[in-house]
């Protein structure tokens, strides 16, 4: 059985993507799992279609949980295109849709090749954006992206577009092996971009 959706504390998560352009040393998709502290079975067989997954929210009670959270075993938004339309479709088909979030690594202009931030205007609620390193080479150590030091601009670039369009932009780090002077200066960056930054637990594999 695939996972598309599932509960985790009151919120409806969504998982449409195994694919990434990081490598993240902490991922747990290349750690051998298949599932998560949230949910077994992750790894998806095929990438579910947008009426797949449609079907899959309708079969919900939507209104009964506190937020729907775009995140997955992989990158939610190298299905941006498909995001947009789920939610224009839900909101014409569920009244009292709970507001939404994506969990990104913040690069969706780089991997789209265009400027995406303006779609989320009116459609998505909250952007929660990792950070993940308090400095670039930080940042390119833990996430190893595929496009190298593009990837760090990238994804400072798209949560200063992302701060015009979404009401919430948050950036993440987790405390594992930062000082406090490392947190004052993601803290710092994030809130030079419009954002605000979330300090994580670290959760142990
Ligand atoms: S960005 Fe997320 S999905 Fe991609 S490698 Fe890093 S932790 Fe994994």
């Amino acid at each position: 059985m695939m996972t598309i959706t599932y509960e985790y504390e009151g919120a409806l998560y969504v998982n449409l993507t195994n694919r990434c352009d990081c490598a993240c040393v902490f991922c747990l998709r290349h750690n051998g799992h298949k599932g998560s502290i949230y949910a077994d079975d992750l790894w998806l067989e095929h990438e579910p279609s947008r009426e797949e997954a449609l079907a899959d929210f309708l079969a919900r009670d939507l209104p009964s949980y506190r937020e729907i959270v775009f995140c997955g075993f992989g990158e939610p938004i190298f299905r941006w295109e498909d995001i947009a339309w789920l939610v224009d479709e839900l909101k014409a088909r569920a009244p009292g849709l709970p507001p939404v979030r994506i969990n990104t690594n913040g690069h969706g202009n780089l991997i789209h090749g265009r400027d995406i931030t303006p779609e989320m205007a009116g459609r998505i609620d909250t952007l929660s954006i990792s950070l993940n390193g308090a400095t670039e080479a930080e940042y390119l150590a833990v996430t190893q992206p595929r496009d190298g030091a593009a990837a760090w601009e990238a994804m400072l670039d798209f949560t200063r577009r992302a701060a015009r369009h979404v009401p919430k932009v948050v950036m993440t780090v987790v405390d594992k092996d930062k000082t406090p002077e490392d947190i004052q200066t993601c803290r710092a960056l994030a809130e030079s971009l419009g954002a605000t930054l979330r300090v994580r637990a670290y959760i142990p594999d």
